[in-house]
């Protein structure tokens, strides 16, 4: 039965094009990425600002480790709770203007977590169409219901949210889209939330360390509060792990109840010490997010006569939408025939016939490599 089942969703996904494939890297280089002994320029990871690989991350997480250990040893309500985590979490609050931080092993965690401890049974979750997968699992595992709206439609939302509900509303969504690119009109959803007595959550996963002030996110550039933001650490951070934003009492809330937190063993503590570097170079990085930009501003003047479609992202992430899987997987390889790696991004990943080519650019890209990628597309294009 159980062996039945498996072999005939395996068939399903090789016949849909949709296999998915797990390559060994030999990463050293932010711009660059060795797979096979191959070298490509890399247009495929989200460490946008290049901090995975800055020197005084990587001390900083060697340090700690020779300071800490290499783990925490026991979940944060045992042993596991460092000054590290500590300091860590009081540098995020206070940087973000929230009364508390809470520190989580990813954003999938702090994801799950949240919606699964607000949620309720008379509640609804009324969440943006493209919101990310562990917001809208956790919904739809929750015992909330889950309505969602169309993407970036605060119109949508509005219409949801004027239909009576029992108990309380969450409304959710990303500040940069994570396959699209684009930035949700959080104004207009946090107004939208407000007047129905909602609460908001805004997972900033592409938008921490990249836009806004210092580089504070999507929320702080669009002067929104919501009550609950998730930011991430592996993409703009160039670490892992995630934080919760909230007020005092929530934070207290989650502390005491999360399952998440409780019966997990605590981010190592030389991690914290990378992030709090990580932090600091976020925070003095105008001069990388100016990069990121000009990079962007390049990639989106070179790409406006390709045949195809380019969503409005002024983001590090830029889609180019191609459709069947089949043709993306081609584009991706053609790509890499020219030495640029761009990997396919296939449904449920993306809705069924936007198959993607998912270009991503970072601070540490060179001009010369957005012309290289540009040139192997006009190529590909014909
Ligand atoms: C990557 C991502 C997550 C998951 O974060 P991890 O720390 O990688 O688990 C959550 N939300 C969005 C929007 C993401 O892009």
């Amino acid at each position: 039965m159980w062996a039945e089942r498996i072999t005939e969703a395996l068939q399903a996904r090789r016949d849909a094009e949709g296999w998915r494939y797990r390559r060994c890297v030999e990463q050293n280089s932010v711009r660059e990425i060795t797979l096979d002994g191959q070298r490509y320029r890399h247009f495929s990871g989200n460490d946008y600002l290049g901090l995975s690989q800055h020197p005084a991350v990587i001390a900083a997480w060697q340090q700690g480790a020779a300071q800490a250990g290499a783990g925490a040893g026991a979940s944060a309500y045992v042993t596991g709770y460092s000054r590290y985590h500590a300091e860590l979490e009081q540098q995020l609050a206070g940087w973000l203007g929230y009364s508390r931080a809470l520190l989580f092993i990813s954003g999938f965690a702090a994801n799950q977590a949240i919606v699964h401890l607000l949620a309720q049974k008379q509640d609804r979750i009324v969440a943006d169409k493209l919101a990310h997968a562990s917001l809208l699992d956790a919904a739809s595992h929750s015992p909330a219901t889950l309505r969602r709206f169309a993407h970036n439609q605060p119109a949508g939302l509005q219409k949801l949210l004027a239909q009576p509900g029992a108990g309380a509303t969450l409304v959710v969504t990303e500040g940069v889209f994570s396959m699209d690119g684009d930035s949700a009109p959080l104004a207009e959803i946090a107004a939208a939330t407000r007047a129905a007595d909602g609460w908001l959550l805004v997972d900033d996963a592409h938008g921490i360390g990249v836009s806004g002030e210092q580089g504070r996110g999507s929320c702080w550039q669009q002067q929104v509060k919501p009550e609950l933001l998730v930011v991430t650490f592996g993409k703009g951070f160039g670490v892992s792990g995630a934080a919760l934003l909230c007020d005092d009492a929530t934070a207290d809330y989650v502390e005491q109840f999360s399952r998440h937190l409780i019966y997990s063993t605590a981010m190592p503590p030389a991690q914290c010490c990378a992030l709090l570097a990580a932090l600091q170079q976020v925070q003095q990085g105008d001069a990388l997010r100016a990069r990121l930009r000009a990079n962007i501003s390049r990639f989106r003047a070179g790409a406006a006569q390709l045949p195809w479609s380019l969503p409005a992202s002024e983001s590090a992430i830029q889609p180019l939408i191609v459709g069947e899987n089949a043709a993306a997987l081609a584009l991706s390889q053609r790509l890499a025939q020219a030495g640029c790696w761009v990997s396919a991004i296939r449904p449920p990943t993306v809705p069924p016939g936007t198959a993607r080519l998912r270009i991503t650019l970072t601070a540490a890209h060179e001009p010369e490599d957005i012309d290289a990628l540009l040139e192997a597309l006009y190529d590909a294009a014909g």
